[in-house]
């Protein structure tokens, strides 16, 4: 068996992660006792997959310097205990997922610090995990852009795969297209559980696409850096409503390749997919499916780099999600990202220009330094989704033919 240690930490970290449990519980046919009471060999096919959790505490007061250095430092050993003991119980670990925001101090620090260290000891697993995101529209503090940049500059190095879940663009979700007045974070974390069992859907069911996490990222990730995933979601729906209609796949694909589906606030047509991969759910065709897949490529090429050809693959899974019919999830790796991490980046300048909330930091022993280092490293990753977005592929082969002729 090849397992996936999960781990949560922090208010957000543990709110997404109990619903993501009670989800794929159901979706195995696991009853709140642990017992199997399901009706197909689907469901257990794959089911040791996901393994047992792990928790940290809350109690950072929004302060990452907490998370990471302080408090967190001297919680994590405790922790790491649990994951050491947890690892060896595997067959054959595949690697690790974490769950927590980047807005507050304990996910956000703690659960970077446990990134870091974890890597440190299993460098040849891999790291995926699901981070959220700090808005304005749902923001509990002002320093968040502050923890989430110095977390970015984090997750950059040490975690293999992002899947990015954007407050800001939840909140727009359920408040444009659900019509919910006052969207919650019930609200929000319905989005959140919908999409992480769809994204994890191809690691939990038997099937060829995507089947492990390294798969997922070396069809995923052309650059090392480039790893912070688009998420979208079909059809959306809001907590207790239910789809009556079944879709048709080209309504269904239409829909998850929409800007308004995308769980991350920035406009797919603002850049270009670098890569991208689909998971249908549901009994439907799978040559329709490829049909449907095919044409959003044809009509919209320019939107896919042409340098990498066959850039967008798709997979089906026989069983739908709870409560609809079909569904379908969409992992993309584009270069309009970089939206997000602008606004984030704003955010962070026009505080830390005048040294604003610093003392909060600097108390807990951070240098100023490392600030600096944070907000050029995200500088540095949206001037890189920058190149490859402006990138031809006359350019690159350009290139090769001068180096070429410098060999001769
Ligand atoms: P921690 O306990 O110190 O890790 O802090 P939080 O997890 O509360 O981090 C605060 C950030 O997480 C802010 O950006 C909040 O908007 C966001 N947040 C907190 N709880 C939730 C939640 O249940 N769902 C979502 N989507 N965001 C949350």
């Amino acid at each position: 068996m090849r397992e996936i240690l999960h781990i949560q930490g922090g208010q957000c970290g543990n709110q997404i992660g109990a619903k993501f449990w009670e989800v794929i519980c159901d979706e195995h046919g696991i009853d709140g006792t642990g017992r199997y009471a399901g009706d197909s060999d689907l469901q257990l096919e794959r089911i040791n997959v996901y393994y047992n959790f792990v928790f940290g505490q809350s109690g950072a007061g929004n302060n990452w310097a907490k998370g990471h250095y302080t408090e967190g430092a001297e919680l994590i050993d405790s922790v790491l205990d649990v994951v050491r003991k947890e690892a060896e119980n595997c067959d054959c670990l595949q690697g690790f997922q974490v769950c927590h925001s980047l807005g507050g101090g304990t996910g956000s620090g703690m659960g970077t610090l446990l990134i870091s260290k974890i890597r440190e000891e299993y460098p040849d697993r891999m790291m995926l995990t699901f981070s959220v995101f700090p808005s304005p529209k749902v923001s509990d503090t002002v320093v968040e852009p502050y923890n989430a940049t110095l977390s970015v500059h984090q997750l950059v190095e040490n975690a293999d795969e992002c899947m990015v879940l954007d407050n800001e663009a939840l909140y727009d979700i359920c408040f444009r297209t659900l019509k919910l007045a006052t969207p919650s974070f019930g609200d929000l974390n319905h989005l959140i559980s919908a999409t992480m069992s769809g994204v994890t859907c191809c690691l939990r069911f038997p099937g060829q696409l995507n089947s492990d996490l390294r798969k997922l990222a070396v069809n995923l990730i052309p650059f090392p850096r480039l790893h912070f995933f688009m998420v979208g979601f079909a059809p959306l729906t809001s907590r207790g409503s239910q789809m009556y209609r079944a879709l048709t796949v080209p309504e269904l694909t239409q829909q998850m390749w929409d800007a308004k589906n995308m769980m991350c606030a920035a406009d797919p047509r603002h850049g270009r997919y670098l890569t991208a991969s689909a998971c249908f759910r549901g009994k439907m065709s799978t040559k329709e499916v490829d049909e449907q897949m095919l044409n959003v490529q044809n009509k919209n090429s320019s939107y896919f780099v042409e340098w990498i050809p066959n850039n967008v693959k798709s997979s089906v899974c026989d069983m739908p999600p709870r409560g609809l019919k079909m569904a379908g999830t969409f992992v993309g790796n584009s270069t309009s990202i970089q939206e997000m991490f602008r606004r984030v980046s704003e955010q962070f300048t026009a505080m830390f220009r005048r040294k604003a909330f610093l003392h909060w930091y600097t108390g807990e022993g951070m240098d100023e330094m490392e600030f600096t280092e944070a907000e050029s490293n995200m500088n540095d990753l949206v001037a890189e989704y920058q190149q490859y977005q402006d990138a031809t592929a006359d350019e690159e082969y350009d290139e090769e033919e001068e180096e070429e002729r410098d060999a001769e």
